[in-house]
Formats: structure tokens, C-alpha cells, sequence
């Protein structure tokens, strides 16, 4: 492939990719994502069978600075996991991205052919592609979305990738 490996046509992917960089900077908005890490409830005990609670005040020392608590009880009832006997730590993250919802002509007309309706396309770096991909929960503009499809195409490979997703 001597002719995308020459020079010249390094320099103008080069020059793509830092144009659609900036324009994600520039114009682009933030995309929430959301990883869910699910972890022992650090206020209590756990029971025998660890399925659940065994509603006695026991504190991890020490305690996690992302859960709330200590907080200290009695009656049987942990006010930090309910008695479910876990806690799930929500870690946040923006990306900024090229966002196009979609509208409803474009709906139509994805309806009529083959391809699964999205409602919102973003444009994102090639690293934060898979974390949208794999992320728990996703939030373009406040709503909250699922993953579809990823496209990783030709040059844009290079400078980005775009994810569609639908509303949940
Ligand atoms: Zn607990």
C-alpha cells in the first residue's frame, strides 16, 4: 500500500485527526458514563450464608471514603445497605463528543430498512470508545441510553469512532 503509507497522506491523516479533536473540544458536549462497582456493605456484618445482612453494626476500619457511613444502629436494620448486605459505588465520567440526536425524518427512514433505529449518534475518541461501550449506564444530554453499535470506519478509524444508541 505505497500510497496511504507515503508521507503525504500521513500528514493529512494527522491533520483529521487533530481537526476532529478540536472540533469534539470545541463543539462537542458531555457524555456521562457510569460504572456500577458492587461491593460488601462495609457498615454491617454480613450473615453466615453472606447473601444478605445480619443487621449488627460492625464498621470496616478502614472505612470506604465513597460509601456513605459509618452510621452506627441498632434493631437489626443497616441504613446503609438496607439489610441487602451490599452497596453499589457509582464512578462517574464525562467524554466530550460529537452528539446528533435524531430526527424523526431520520427515524422513518431507518425504520423502513434494515437498520436497528437509533436515537442519538455520538463521535467519540478511539480511547473513549469502549468505555461508552462497556460502560453501566450511559446519559447523552440528561436521557439515558443503551449501547448499539460502534463504528470504527476507514480514516475514522484514526480520529474516532461513532457509537449509536437508543433511549432507554
Ligand atoms: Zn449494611
Amino acid at each position: 500500500m505505497p500510497i496511504l503509507s507515503s508521507g503525504l497522506i500521513n500528514s493529512m491523516d494527522q491533520l483529521f485527526v487533530e481537526a476532529l479533536g478540536e472540533m469534539r473540544e470545541f463543539m462537542g458536549r458531555d457524555v456521562t458514563i457510569v460504572n456500577n462497582t458492587k461491593i460488601n456493605c462495609p457498615n454491617c456484618l454480613l450473615s453466615y450464608t453472606e447473601q444478605e445482612s445480619a443487621g449488627i453494626y460492625s464498621p470496616d476500619d478502614p472505612y470506604p471514603s465513597d460509601v456513605p457511613g459509618p452510621i452506627p444502629f441498632s434493631g437489626g436494620f443497616c441504613p446503609v445497605c438496607k439489610n441487602t448486605g451490599w452497596y453499589v459505588i457509582k464512578n462517574q465520567e464525562n467524554i466530550k463528543a460529537l452528539i446528533s440526536w435524531a430526527s424523526p425524518g431520520d427515524r422513518q427512514y431507518m425504520e423502513a430498512g434494515i437498520i436497528e433505529p437509533w436515537d442519538v449518534s455520538i463521535q467519540v475518541s478511539i480511547d473513549d470508545a469502549d468505555k461508552v461501550k462497556n460502560a453501566d449506564e450511559i446519559y447523552v444530554d440528561g436521557q439515558k441510553v443503551e449501547f448499539l453499535n460502534l463504528r470504527k470506519e476507514g480514516l475514522k478509524t484514526l480520529a474516532g469512532a461513532t457509537i449509536e444508541l437508543r433511549k432507554i
